[in-house]
């Protein structure tokens, strides 16, 4: 059985992750919002979930609700993804949408 990590949530993975860039959430009128005050919600310790368009792995579902989880995801593409050996857990993509199963305890981060 597969043992548990939690992805931080922290900016250094923000940085790595291409939620940004992602189809899924090109067209959010939200997230390009969020995306205009990225310097501000970084400046925060500890960081905001809500104020961060990604990194879903690590900080639960997007609090987005026009992105288009429909679209091809590009999670496996990531850094973050080998990294934390997330292909050892489900989902294994669309954090966005769903709670990643490695990372139930990670809010705290
Ligand atoms: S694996 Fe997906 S959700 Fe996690 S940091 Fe990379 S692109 Fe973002």
């Amino acid at each position: 059985m597969q043992t548990a990590v939690s992805v931080h949530f922290v900016s250094t993975n923000v940085s790595k992750c291409l939620c940004f860039r992602c189809p899924v959430q090109t067209s959010s009128q939200c997230v390009s919002n969020k995306v205009m005050e990225i310097k501000e919600a970084l400046s925060k310790h500890p960081l905001v979930h809500e104020d961060i368009p990604g990194v879903y792995c690590g900080a639960g579902v997007a609090t987005c609700s026009d992105i288009k989880p429909e679209y091809e995801c590009m999670c496996g593409k990531c850094v973050i993804f080998p990294e934390y050996k997330l292909f050892n857990f489900q989902p294994m993509g669309h954090y966005c949408r769903m709670v990643a199963q490695n990372n139930i305890d990670n809010r705290k981060f």
